[in-house]
């Protein structure tokens, strides 16, 4: 279902222009992208759609100048009238008018298990004592590739930004990304779209090859980039892979694990053409699977020739869709990788098939702790890092997923929304009002890089000291011991899932997650 609720959404026909001069205005048919709103016959806005609405609002903040249009959540009727809902009966109409399934852009809606469902337990005479926040250090370091590589990445703190491609998002958007990863010393990532002329180098911290020469970074204190190696192999090349400061293998991802990348043809303008090496104006879909890589030795061996091609200098990293995560975390950790994505359920997308985004995968919760323990059997827990992805919302988000298991977390939706971004899941159509999903020029250009990237650097500086207050109040000042144990589950099915100790019994539930040791 492409709906998640249930809005009114009402025109105040007394102050709207178009009902006192027929045919004028029309500005919140532009900008719902989702079709809520048409005029009628008499030129006159009406609302036409209501069900199509998803609360995102753009038409209140974007659209009416007059601000003449409300929209307000109701009740969800699967509460009161079951499975048959309005939306299901239109939806099912819909596909037998059309033949057609529904296309969309961000990530999995409605009920998923997900962070919520754990709270942290802080120290009080039974625990290590807490750390004082305001007057203690800590230690928020990550570095990947240590052992094995002469460049590792070190992450100022433990966090990246998710891979999004140069195709599905704006050439702004991704400077913006690059740009606040510069600024905060941690990883950006170019998606499977390849990379445009420059990106490194914000990424770095220089604004173009100029301060790149003469050694000028406009940007402290730097930060990296992942260049991205997916199936489709968009933009790849030798180069390609030796610009990057890792090279990140792509499996799958959350919202569309075991399809591939799909980037629809609107958006595949003469720049993005150009990098992926494809005609204008063409549907970009990348294989379900690498053709060269069938078994785990393909994979090891793809590991060992990105480490030729890179010297042994850059660490070598693996994104993986929500599926065995046990044993897919075991078979790449065996191949080689520095470190490992694991991107659960609810991770966004540009563009999905509805019933994948919502029917296939495993919820972020979930995956974290079976991949931690996959790296903790080999004995590769210190060596191969761990990156949570999928639905990482703020400090406590991130907090819960290193205490599961994870090194660092990856924000991709959350970092967007930091951008202006208001969820309305239209970024498959490529008329992002805010300029992100898009690669129209009147929307791009309400970007700033400078601003946008500013508003990133506050949200990621607010989630690290969410992080911090959340460590330091359950008796930590640094990552490394920060555990399951400083976690409770507040229902049955967060602690089924996470084998996390159930809050009031205090013990894991089912029992067989008690053998499970950090
Ligand atoms: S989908 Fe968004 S823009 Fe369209 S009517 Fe609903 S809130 Fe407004
Ligand atoms: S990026 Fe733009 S199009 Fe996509 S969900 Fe956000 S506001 Fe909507």
């Amino acid at each position: 279902m492409t709906l998640v609720g249930h809005y009114w959404v009402t025109i105040e026909k007394e102050r709207c222009r178009s009902w006192q001069q027929p045919w004028k205005c029309g500005a919140c048919i532009d900008a719902c992208e989702r079709g809520v709103f048409a005029r009628d016959e008499k030129g006159r806005v009406f609302i036409a759609n209501e069900l199509a609405c998803v609360g995102c609002r753009i038409c209140m903040e974007k659209g009416c100048p007059n601000s003449c249009i409300y929209v307000r959540a109701v009740t969800p009727e699967i509460i009161s009238k079951g499975i048959w809902t309005v939306q299901t009966v239109e939806e099912i109409h819909k596909k037998a008018e059309t033949g057609e399934y529904e296309i969309r852009g961000y990530g999995t809606m409605g009920s998923i298990p997900h962070f919520d469902g754990l709270v942290v337990v802080p120290s009080q005479l039974a625990s290590r004592p807490p750390k004082d926040k305001y007057r203690e250090n800590f230690q928020y370091e990550v570095v990947i590739g240590q052992e094995t590589c002469t460049n590792p990445i070190k992450l100022r703190y433990p966090f990246v930004f998710a891979a999004m491609s140069y195709g599905a998002i704006s050439r702004e958007g991704k400077m913006a990304l690059s740009v606040a990863a510069a600024k905060l010393g941690i990883l950006a990532n170019t998606g499977e779209g390849g990379m445009f002329p420059g990106e490194a180098l914000l990424a770095h911290g220089y604004s173009d090859e100029e301060s790149y020469r003469k050694g000028i970074k406009k940007w402290n204190p730097g930060g990296y980039l992942a260049v991205q190696f997916s199936t489709g192999r968009w933009g790849v090349s030798v180069d390609y892979l030796r610009s990057g400061d890792a090279i990140e293998i792509k499996i799958g991802q959350g919202a569309k694990p075991g399809m591939g990348g799909h980037l629809l043809g609107d958006k595949v303008t003469q720049d993005i053409a150009r990098i992926r090496g494809l005609p204008v104006g063409t549907d970009a879909l990348s294989p379900c699977r690498h053709y060269d890589m069938s078994n785990p030795k393909d994979l090891a061996k793809l590991v060992e020739i990105l480490r030729d091609l890179t010297n042994y200098e850059k660490p070598i990293l693996i994104k993986l869709g929500p599926s065995r995560p046990y044993d897919d975390a075991r078979i790449a950790a065996e191949a080689g990788v520095d470190a490992i994505s694991i991107d659960g359920m609810v991770g966004g997308t540009g563009a999905s098939p509805e019933v994948v985004t919502q029917h296939a995968g495993i919820p972020t919760i979930a995956c974290i702790r079976q991949a931690a323990k996959a790296l903790k059997d080999l004995g590769l827990k210190k060596k191969v890092k761990l990156i949570a992805l999928g639905g990482i919302r703020d400090g406590a988000d991130a907090f819960k997923a290193i205490a599961l298991g994870a090194d660092a977390v990856g924000f991709g939706a959350a970092a967007e929304i930091a951008l202006g971004c208001r969820a309305c899941m239209m970024c498959h159509k490529g008329a992002c009002h805010y300029g992100l999903a898009t690669q129209e020029t009147r929307f791009r250009a309400c970007i700033d890089i400078e601003s946008a990237s500013n508003r990133l650097v506050n949200f990621i500086h607010a989630c690290a000291e969410e992080f911090k207050t959340l460590a330091m109040l359950s008796g930590h000042d640094c990552l490394e011991t920060i555990s399951p144990e400083d976690l409770r589950a507040i229902d049955l099915n967060t602690a089924a899932i996470t084998g996390v100790k159930l809050a009031g019994l205090e013990k894991a539930f089912p029992s067989t997650w008690e053998t499970f040791d950090y």
